[in-house]
């Protein structure tokens, strides 16, 4: 079984498995409800990346619920 790791509601980023808490966001809530992973590996020239304000390379959930 696959644990999903968590992805920060503020920033979006997805965690690694050993994080609870967004390194950037020390405040925000973290969830395991996301969907859709985007990877952003400059977001200089992500058109993605521009649209969800990434500023730094890394995994990104598309959306983040939060309860
Ligand atoms: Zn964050």
């Amino acid at each position: 079984m696959v644990t999903i790791p968590f992805a920060c509601a503020e920033c979006n980023a997805i965690l690694s498995d050993d994080q609870d808490q967004c390194n950037h966001c020390p405040t925000s809530p973290v969830s395991r409800d996301w969907q859709g992973l985007v990877i952003v590996f400059n977001p200089e020239m992500s058109e993605v990346g521009k649209r969800m304000g990434v500023t730094r390379a890394g995994s990104y959930a598309l959306k983040v619920n939060v309860r």
